[in-house]
């Protein structure tokens, strides 16, 4: 009896396993064909000032809108498309939209707001990045100061020298730079001395016990002073509630990022977004 069982429970991890090779081969294929396919879209979370609450910028996000079944969420699909080898380019295409996307507010006479994107480690090891990024830049005529990017420590730990080098460049044509996640990583006051970066973006997991836990309230004081110290300014993500506002704000962060204020927004509730509110 229990040798059949043992049999069939061989089956059936077997037809599980099987079935999940086979779903991981089809969101493979699906993704190396997501690009030409035209699947991805951005969607924009606004950056909002503390000091008048109005909008200061935005974070493009990317989404797959895989087959026409609905929008996957990066957690799903930007490991393996890094895996892939197929970030390098799903990134410029994500530089390129977000470039058209400033042109096309420009182009509506609605305020210049700066546009984040988030790079990924095989993009910080591809010389390739700094001219293309200039080129996305001058075709669409984005200032300098237009565009943004968010990188995290563990983007470093391949090859920091390179990594550094490219960011430098990328600074030096006027790009900002952000360090995104910030206090999660491994080495992150080395970095801090080392990057040329403009911002630092206060990870969700200090901001979420801002006003409940004194040690995350003594830790966001104290990420915030040195920030400003460095002449940074400081990002908040992942604020929710009123309250979490209100302990950043008394602890002078300069900009929020949360549900509280917007989830991501597809281009067009974006567009609205500024006109409501800068
Ligand atoms: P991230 O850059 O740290 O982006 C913040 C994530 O937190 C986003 O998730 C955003 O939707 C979510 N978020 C914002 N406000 C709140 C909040 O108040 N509460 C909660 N619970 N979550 C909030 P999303 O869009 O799923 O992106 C996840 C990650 O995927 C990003 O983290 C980023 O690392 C990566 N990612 C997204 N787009 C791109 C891209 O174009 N390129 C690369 N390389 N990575 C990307
Ligand atoms: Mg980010
Ligand atoms: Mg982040
Ligand atoms: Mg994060």
């Amino acid at each position: 009896y229990s040798k059949e069982r043992g049999r069939d429970q061989a089956r059936f991890y077997s037809r599980a396993m099987g079935e999940a090779v086979a779903l991981r081969l089809e969101l493979e294929r699906d993704l190396r064909g997501a690009l030409a396919a035209g699947e991805f879209e951005l969607h924009y979370q606004p950056k909002i000032r503390s000091s008048d609450g109005k909008v200061a910028g935005f974070e493009a996000l990317l989404r797959w809108n895989r087959g026409g079944r609905g929008l996957v969420s990066p957690a799903h699909f930007i490991a393996l498309a890094e895996q892939l080898g197929l970030l390098v380019q799903i990134g410029m295409w994500v530089v390129e939209e977000a470039c058209r996307q400033m042109a096309a507010w420009r182009a509506q006479g609605l305020p210049q707001l700066p546009v984040a994107v988030n790079l990924s480690p095989s993009q910080l090891a591809s010389p390739a990045l700094v001219e293309q990024v200039a080129q996305a830049m001058a075709r669409h005529g984005i200032a300098a100061d237009g565009l943004e990017m968010e990188v995290t420590e563990s983007m470093m730990m391949e090859d920091p020298e390179q990594a550094i080098a490219i960011l430098h460049t990328l600074r030096r044509q006027g790009v900002k730079l952000s360090i995104d996640d910030f206090g999660t990583g491994y080495s992150s006051m080395a970095y801090l001395k080392r990057l040329p970066v403009d911002t630092l973006k206060l990870d969700r997991q200090f901001v979420t016990y801002v006003a409940s836990d004194t040690r995350d309230a003594d830790i966001c004081a104290g990420m915030i002073a040195l920030a400003h110290k460095l002449g940074l300014s400081v990002v908040a993500e992942g604020v929710e509630t009123e309250e979490q506002r209100a302990a950043l704000a008394a602890r002078e962060c300069d900009l929020f990022q949360g549900y509280f204020f917007s989830r991501p927004l597809p281009a067009d509730q974006a567009t609205s977004f500024i006109r409501d509110r800068s």
